[in-house]
């Protein structure tokens, strides 16, 4: 330990573009904010896109207009989704439309980098905020406040600590939550393609023997592959060639881009659902993959965390004078509000992805049989694409 350690409002460890909007909502509210967390790294040299990206709802944009994120953000970098076509394993196919949903857009697609320096640029300018590039190590809690201790040899004390630091969260560890994990033997297989033919701003998925191929639109003429394959299959996509990639997803594409040409290394992301039994302890809440953990199907899981940061915010902000950020009746609020929404997704993607999963034409035939009822009723899309959006 080193000296008196510093004292903040709240300690938010772990910068993913979860913890890095939390910390950055949290001083817009006047607190005094310190963030454990790497600044966004650079692309490899060379390379003009991230494989990294995310379809980012409209509560999600809402959320980073509030903290004057999205404005930021390089407009030709954004990729609005108009449409979303998903194809059964038997020619049953869905299509979902912002015209129909009487919305401006069904969702945006960016890259995760070109979000996190909007975000990084922000916390920047943040008077209130004390960035540190360390690691958390040990947590103590008493009445008075939350004591960190970092892999820097540096303390500091909080009144509220925030574990945003992912689906292994150490946070989490530390609160002793419980944490039950169903590994979907399945790995999200990510690359972004230059494509010939245009994606006419459409997100299209196919459900295809167990897996799930979807290519989302990106700015200009180019698409993101999210593959979701077993895992066997997930290591041999990841082991071949640009080029015996792309021949691999024009298998199941055909050809509706035209040609396509793989413009980023692919990257491999082990898939599980994960569900925690507290969001919340005495001095500590979690926001995130920290929270929960979701299949990429629905593209929700950056969503839902940053619902939960915008949750935290507001009832943080809206605390009574005479309570302290730390104050279990507040982060009950919190976990109370998370609670539905968390529970919803979490049971709408994994039956989704279940019932993908099931072999045989007994299941085959009732789930195209869904898909196509689904895709008569307009009300019923209606109502899919608004819990969607968020
Ligand atoms: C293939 C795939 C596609 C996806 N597509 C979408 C999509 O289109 N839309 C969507 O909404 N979601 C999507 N998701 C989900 C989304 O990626 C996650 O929900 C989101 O990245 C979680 O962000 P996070 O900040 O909570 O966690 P992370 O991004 O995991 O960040 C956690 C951070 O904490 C740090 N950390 C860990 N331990 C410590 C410690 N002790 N001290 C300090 N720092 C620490 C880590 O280094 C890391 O930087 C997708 C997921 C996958 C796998």
């Amino acid at each position: 330990m080193r000296g008196t350690p510093q004292t903040f409002q709240a300690l938010v460890v772990g910068g993913g573009l979860v913890g890095k909007a939390a910390a950055l909502a949290l001083t817009q509210i006047g607190m005094r904010v310190a963030l454990l967390a790497q600044p966004a790294h650079p692309l490899p040299p060379g390379a003009r896109f991230d494989s990294r990206v995310y379809a980012f709802s409209s509560s999600s944009q809402t959320f980073l207009e509030r903290l004057r994120v999205w404005q930021a953000i390089d407009a030709s970098k954004i990729g609005p989704v108009y449409d979303m076509r998903v194809y059964g394993d038997a020619n049953a196919e869905l299509h979902f439309s912002a015209f129909q949903a009487a919305v401006p857009q069904l969702a945006w697609i960016v890259e995760s980098n070109v979000v996190e320096h909007a975000l990084d640029t922000a916390l920047r300018f943040q008077p209130q905020l004390n960035w540190l590039d360390a690691r958390a190590q040990g947590l103590e809690i008493s009445d008075a406040h939350a004591t960190v201790s970092l892999d820097n040899g540096e303390t500091l004390t909080a009144g509220l600590v925030i574990g945003a630091d992912g689906a292994q969260s150490w946070v989490r560890a530390q609160m002793g939550a419980k944490v039950e994990r169903r590994d979907y033997q399945q790995t999200g297989v990510v690359a972004n393609f230059r494509i010939s033919r245009s994606h006419g701003e459409t997100a299209t998925q196919w459900f295809t023997g167990g897996e799930i191929v979807a290519m989302l639109p990106l700015a200009g003429p180019y698409a993101s592959l999210v593959w979701s394959a077993r895992t066997a299959h997930a290591q041999a996509l990841l082991e071949m060639s640009p080029e015996a990639l792309t021949a691999a997803l024009a298998d199941v594409v055909g050809d509706r881009f035209g040609t396509l040409e793989c413009v980023t290394p692919a990257q491999g992301f082990p898939l599980a659902l994960q569900t925690v039994d507290r969001l919340v302890a005495p001095r500590v809440a979690l926001v995130g993959d920290a929270a929960h953990l979701i299949h990429p199907l629905a593209g929700q899981g950056m969503n839902l965390g940053l619902r939960d940061v915008a949750s935290l915010v507001d009832t943080l902000g809206a605390k009574e004078t005479f309570r302290d950020v730390g104050d279990p009746i507040l982060l009950r609020r919190y976990e109370r509000s998370r609670r539905e929404d968390i529970q919803r997704m979490m049971a709408a993607t994994d039956g989704l992805q279940r019932l993908f999963a099931l072999p045989g034409p007994i299941a085959k035939g009732i789930r195209n049989a869904g898909l196509a009822l689904v895709g008569a009723q307009p009300q019923i899309k209606r109502w899919l694409v608004s819990h969607a959006l968020g």
